[in-house]
């Protein structure tokens, strides 16, 4: 069974709206560009933030009576969707936290006929600690380790980057600087209402903070093993490397200093938790654990299928 055939539903209207993938009507659930798939639509189905981190333009923003939107956690302006049919409901995840975050509120439950969920951590492997004890660990960590030089996370500079700002703010009383890239996403969290304090690489004052020992984000793409000693060298004190990420809960690596098990995604409870609540006749999972969650599925009594 393939993804693009499941998450093509039909509004009842002679219309097909595509969740995720593009099409006459396309609903778009989150900025992640694994979500997202060109700047250009047709109809569009999306939230404001989401649109506005996303870049994408569009001939008309689609309301109609049979969708519904909620909120899915995870990121700023990531929705989940509902939508109505002939005796039933469907309903969409895509990537969703159940538990808040610092820069989201955790993602509401829709209860549905037929859902579609997406299962990032669908392993019994992935549970992860609270955030607030993570929040609180990743505090000790940075101001023992600022005391002495540079700590520099490397983090995807959508959603987890603002999300560890808020942590360095409210927890360790830090305003980072950030790459210039981490910054521009960071402006639109702000314009959408968060409060957020950093300072962008590329900025006069982000120079003063450098002849100091400071802390740093640079996007996750951007980190190389090496960068640890350039800096090192370059600022002639130690540099200490952070990574944020739920694959942390699994894999350990020695490029990190500090290496916390926080994910925006919801962990393997959570997915399980969102099952129950939703209490669906049928479920599809999607994601990098669809076959394993799928099954855990079908021995707890749903009628699941994996799709790809
Ligand atoms: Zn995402």
């Amino acid at each position: 069974m393939l993804f693009r055939d499941v998450a093509r539903v039909e509004l009842g209207d002679g219309r097909t709206i595509c969740l995720d993938t593009n099409g006459d009507i396309t609903y778009i659930s989150h900025a992640h560009s694994d979500h997202v798939f060109g700047k250009k639509k047709k109809d569009i189905v999306a939230s404001d933030a989401t649109i506005h981190l996303a870049g994408v333009s569009y001939d008309s923003k689609l309301v109609h009576d049979h969708i519904r939107l909620y909120n899915a956690g995870h990121m700023l302006g990531a929705t989940q969707i509902e939508i109505m049919k002939d005796g039933g409901n469907f309903a969409y995840t895509g990537d969703i936290s159940i538990e808040d975050g610092f820069t989201f509120k955790g993602a509401e439950v829709v209860e549905a006929d037929e859902l579609l969920i997406e299962a990032t951590y669908g392993s019994q492997e992935y549970q992860f600690p609270k955030k607030a004890d993570i929040a609180e660990v990743l505090r000790r960590e940075v101001k023992s380790r600022v005391a002495y030089g540079n700590v520099i996370f490397a983090v995807y500079s959508t959603g987890k980057a603002q999300e560890l700002i808020k942590i360095l703010n409210d927890y360790c009383d830090i305003t980072p600087v950030v790459g210039s890239d981490i910054a521009r996403v960071s402006d639109i969290y702000v314009e959408h209402g968060q409060k957020l304090s950093y300072v962008s690489s590329d900025r006069e004052d982000a120079s003063e903070m450098f002849k100091d020992n400071f802390v740093g984000i640079i996007p996750k793409s951007r980190f190389r093993p090496e960068l640890r000693f350039r800096l090192a060298q370059h600022y002639r004190k130690p540099c200490y490397f952070g990574s944020l990420s739920g694959w942390n809960a699994k894999f350990s690596s020695d490029y990190y200093d500090i290496a916390l098990p926080m994910s925006d995604h919801a962990d393997f409870n959570g997915l399980l938790e969102y099952v129950d609540y939703s209490n669906p006749k049928r479920v599809y999972v999607f994601g990098a654990f669809a076959e394993n969650f799928s099954n855990v599925l079908k021995l707890r009594g749903y009628e699941s299928y994996a799709v790809k």
